[in-house]
C-alpha cells in the first residue's frame, strides 16, 4: 500500500467526496425510513454495500427498534394561503420524527411547536423527537418574529408505523480474520459536516480498501446514530471479538484541525497509531481523552464491549457555531478538508497494516551495513545519516517485543521512515517477521 502515490490523487478525491455530499444533501434522512434507504442506494453505486432491515419492535439490549418514520410533505400556511414554513424548501424545517397533523390553529398554539435559535437569529435549528411522539417546525428566529397573529394551517403528511430500521454494511475479508471497524452515522437530514462528510469519507475508504489486498479484514458500518450501533452490536455480538481496531468517522469536512478522541482503553494500538500520525504532521491537531458522551463510540466503548475504537474528526461536534443548524451546509464543508481528512485516515490504515514485529537475525553486535549496500539506498532519500539511524533503531529494537510503531515512537522518527528501514533490512536478510507465536512467547517472558 503506497499512501504517497494515493496522496497525489487526494485533491481529486476531495472533489469527488464533495460531489457525493452534494448529491445526498437534499434527502430527508432520519434514524429509520426511506431517506436512509435512498442514501444507501446512492452509496451502492460506488461500493457493494449490503443493506440490512431490522423490524420495528426488535429488542436490542435495553432498547427497542422504533417505528419507521417517513415524510412526504409538510408546511405551515398563513390565512392568505401563503406557505410561511415549507419542508420542501429545507427539510430541517420539520421536527424530525414529527407525527402527522392537518388542522388550523392560532399563532399562540402554533408557537408551542416552533423551534428557533434566538442567539443565531438567521439560522434554522435541527431538532428531533425520536422517542417522544410530537410534531413541530424549526425556523429562523427572524422569520418567527415576522409571523403575525391570525389563523395558521398546519400540515404534516408523515407516517410513523411498524416498519424497519435500515443500515448499510460493507465487509471486506483480508488475509486474517482480525478486523478494523469504521462506523459513521447516516441519520441526519440536510447537514453536511455532521453526517454527510462521514458518509462520504467512509465510502471512499471502502473504495480504496476494496481496490487492493489487505492484511486485516475491514468492516464499514453506515448506521443511524445510537440506535444503529446498539442494534448492530446486539445482532452481531459474536463477531465483536474480531474487532482489533476501529474509528468513528464524522465531522471530517470543516476547515478546522484534526481532533482525536481516544478509546476507553486509552492506550489501544489505534490510540497510539492516530497519536503518532497527528504528532508527525504540520496540520493543527488535538488529542482528547475518552469520555462517555459523543457519537457511537459511546456504545462501542460501553464496558460490556470496551472495543478499541476512537473517534477521528476535525472540529468536534458542538464546538463550531454551524453545528446542528442550517449553516452546516454545502458552503461549510470544503473539498480540501475532505481530502486532508482522507489522507489522515489512509495513513492510519497504512500503519495498522504494516505495524508488525520483527526479529533481528544478526543480533550479536551490529551487522556490517556497508557491505550489504544499505547506506542511503531506500526511500529515495539523500540523507545517509538519517537512513542509518532508522536502520540502527530497527535492528536494535527488533527483538520480537517491539512493533515498528513502538520503534518509531521510541526513536522519535516518523513511522514511514522506520517502515522503509525495516523493508530494506528484510530485503538484506537481516530481519525476519515474527510469527504470532514468537510475539506471544516474548510477551510472556517480558
Ligand atoms: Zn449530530
Amino acid at each position: 500500500m503506497n499512501i504517497y502515490a494515493e496522496a497525489q490523487n487526494l485533491h481529486q478525491l476531495g472533489l469527488e467526496m464533495y460531489d457525493l455530499i452534494a448529491k445526498l444533501y437534499p434527502i430527508c434522512r432520519s434514524i429509520t425510513g426511506d431517506g436512509v434507504r435512498k442514501s444507501l442506494h446512492i452509496l451502492q453505486e460506488l461500493i457493494p454495500l449490503v443493506i440490512h432491515e431490522v423490524p420495528t419492535g426488535t429488542q436490542v439490549f435495553d432498547w427497542t427498534v422504533p417505528k419507521e418514520w417517513n415524510v412526504r410533505d409538510a408546511y405551515v400556511k398563513n390565512d392568505l394561503g401563503e406557505k410561511v414554513i415549507d419542508f420542501q424548501v429545507l427539510n430541517l424545517h420539520l421536527l424530525n420524527y414529527s407525527t402527522p397533523i392537518h388542522r388550523k390553529m392560532s399563532l399562540s398554539e402554533l408557537k408551542e411547536h416552533l423551534f428557533t435559535l434566538p442567539e443565531q437569529p438567521d439560522l434554522v435549528p435541527y431538532r428531533t423527537s425520536y422517542y417522544k411522539e410530537n410534531w413541530g417546525f424549526c425556523l429562523s428566529h427572524n422569520r418567527l418574529k415576522q409571523l403575525e397573529d391570525g389563523e395558521y394551517e398546519v400540515f404534516i403528511d408523515s407516517s410513523l408505523e411498524d416498519g424497519y430500521l435500515t443500515y448499510g454494511e460493507y465487509y471486506l475479508p483480508g488475509e486474517i480474520e482480525d478486523e478494523v471497524l469504521f462506523s459513521c452515522h447516516v441519520c441526519h437530514p440536510s447537514l453536511c459536516n455532521d453526517n454527510l462528510s462521514g458518509l462520504a469519507l467512509a465510502t471512499f475508504l471502502a473504495k480504496y480498501l476494496g481496490s487492493q489486498p489487505n492484511r486485516y479484514s475491514y468492516r464499514l458500518l453506515f448506521i443511524p446514530g445510537t440506535i444503529g450501533s446498539i442494534t448492530w452490536l446486539s445482532l452481531n455480538e459474536s463477531k465483536t471479538h474480531h474487532i482489533k481496531h476501529g474509528l468513528v468517522i464524522s465531522g471530517v469536512g470543516d476547515a478546522g484541525g484534526m481532533t482525536y478522541k481516544k478509546s476507553r482503553r486509552s492506550n489501544a494500538e489505534i490510540d497510539r497509531v492516530v497519536e503518532h500520525v497527528l504528532s508527525h504532521t504540520e496540520r493543527e491537531s488535538k488529542i482528547e481523552e475518552f469520555s462517555p458522551y459523543g457519537y457511537d463510540e459511546r456504545q462501542y466503548c460501553s464496558p460490556g464491549f470496551n472495543l478499541p475504537i476512537g473517534r477521528l474528526t476535525r472540529t468536534p461536534f458542538g464546538k463550531y457555531a454551524e453545528y446542528h443548524t442550517s449553516a452546516d451546509n454545502l458552503k461549510f464543508v470544503k473539498p480540501s478538508s475532505l481530502a486532508d481528512s482522507l489522507g489522515v485516515y489512509l495513513e492510519v490504515i497504512d500503519i495498522l497494516e504494516s505495524n508488525k514485529r520483527y526479529l533481528n537475525i544478526n543480533s550479536k553486535c551490529e551487522p556490517q551495513l556497508g557491505k550489504r549496500g544499505l547506506y542511503g539506498n531506500f526511500g529515495g532519500k539523500q540523507d545517509k545519516r538519517a537512513d542509518e539511524m532508522e536502520m540502527l533503531w530497527v535492528l536494535n529494537l527488533s527483538d520480537g517485543t517491539h512493533s515498528l510503531l513502538d520503534i518509531a515512537n521510541r526513536a522519535g522518527i516518523k513511522f514511514q521512515a522506520i517502515k522503509g528501514a525495516a523493508i530494506a533490512l528484510k530485503k538484506a536478510a537481516l530481519l525476519q517477521e515474527c510469527s504470532e507465536e514468537v510475539v506471544s512467547r516474548n510477551a510472556i517472558e517480558k
